[in-house]
């Protein structure tokens, strides 16, 4: 759908809310003030909640794969994170640091960039000991420098907002550092709770986007592109006009050489052109399609009606430090989509960052 106008992409729609069957706790979780919060919340949408006797997560396989991955993806599990997670890796080129407020996704990407690097089922697990992860952040920043972090990498935070408020706490704190800075991206669209925080321009709000017929196929229980780039307009907004002032960006991605690609993703841009069409501080970052032997094993099971293409004979092989194994596009391919990206993006948007192409 080609939107020409800001009226025809400002709709009154209600924002697409991820709501779970049913919400676990863990002993420990509940005895973390932030897993009380998240309690409230969850009690006061009236979800069934369970408290289990154990902090193991139990009860959660199916028959088989594609049925656990059902289960799991309809199950919120609180728990606490482990405390391999406060010790915190580099996530170049996104940012210099990443923690994680949850681990999972509730939406269903069939090219999802989870695939493989979470093990076990893909339940969404929403940490109660959210307090300690930030307060652990600060140990990595370095005075008078400012250092990034990534709070995107193993779920779409806003995806699970409504049910946790954990994204929000993670800007209010971030507010509060004068060298810390914060990027979050998502594929939902629930953002009025974020527009009033006191984030001081230290948070990036990002939306993921792609072409209609990749978006359209492969990106199950998301909001749509429209729905995101709405959101993105409200986060973007000046205070005084409503909106949420913060600094914004676009994450496109996984670009794929579909048929037409020129002309799809050029009514992409028309719609990102249509969303922000007012001054702000604006980032891309251009991510083409890849996988993993691993990935594409886990995304045949979650996923083996898939249409995506995942053939190895039409890629190339990159190879990382460790050993591992990639298949990009190959190099000529390549070279022309960064080229028409590196042009659409100068043309209308000249004063935007291209942070990188990958
Ligand atoms: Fe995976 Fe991201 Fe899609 Fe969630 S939004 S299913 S993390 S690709």
């Amino acid at each position: 759908m080609l939107v020409n106008t800001v009226a025809e992409l400002v709709s009154t729609k209600p924002a697409r809310l991820w709501i779970p069957e049913r919400v676990i706790f863990t002993p420990a979780a509940l005895d973390e003030p932030w897993g009380q919060q998240i309690y409230k919340r969850v009690q006061s949408l009236n979800l069934p909640i369970e408290e289990l006797p154990r902090n193991r997560l139990t009860g959660l396989r199916g028959e088989s794969e594609r049925q656990t991955y059902d289960i799991a993806k309809r199950t919120l599990a609180v728990v606490t994170a482990p405390p391999s997670q406060l010790k915190l890796s580099p996530i170049p080129p996104s940012a210099d640091w990443q923690f994680h407020l949850a681990e999972g996704c509730p939406a269903h990407c069939q090219y999802c960039y989870l695939a493989g690097s979470l093990s076990g089922p893909p339940v969404i697990r929403a940490y109660a000991n959210l307090p300690q992860i930030l307060e652990n952040l600060a140990k990595y920043e370095q005075p008078g420098q400012m250092t990034t972090y990534e709070v995107s990498c193993y779920t779409d935070p806003l995806g699970i907002e409504h049910l946790t408020g954990s994204l929000a706490e993670c800007i209010r704190y971030f507010g509060t550092r004068s060298d810390g800075h914060l990027r979050w991206v998502s594929k939902f669209d629930a953002v009025d709770s974020l527009l009033d925080l006191p984030h001081n321009g230290h948070t990036r709000c990002r939306v993921s986007v792609n072409a209609a017929p990749i978006s359209g196929k492969f990106e199950g229980g998301t909001a749509s592109v429209t729905s995101r780039l709405e959101a993105l307009r409200k986060l973007a907004l000046p205070r005084e006009k409503g909106g949420g002032g913060y600094p914004v960006g676009l994450v496109i991605a996984p670009i794929m050489p579909i048929d037409d690609w020129q002309m799809q993703y050029g009514r992409l841009f028309d719609m990102i052109s249509t969303a922000l069409d007012m001054d702000c501080d604006l980032t891309f970052e251009l991510i083409s399609h890849r996988f993993t032997p691993g990935s594409k094993e886990v995304l045949q099971t979650w996923y083996p009606q898939s249409k995506l293409d995942m053939d190895e004979e039409k890629r190339t092989i990159k190879r990382n430090k460790f050993g591992g194994v990639k298949y990009v596009y190959d190099a000529d391919t390549m070279k022309t989509m960064k080229r028409f990206f590196e042009s659409e993006i100068q043309q209308r948007f000249p004063k935007a960052k291209i942070l990188y192409w990958t």
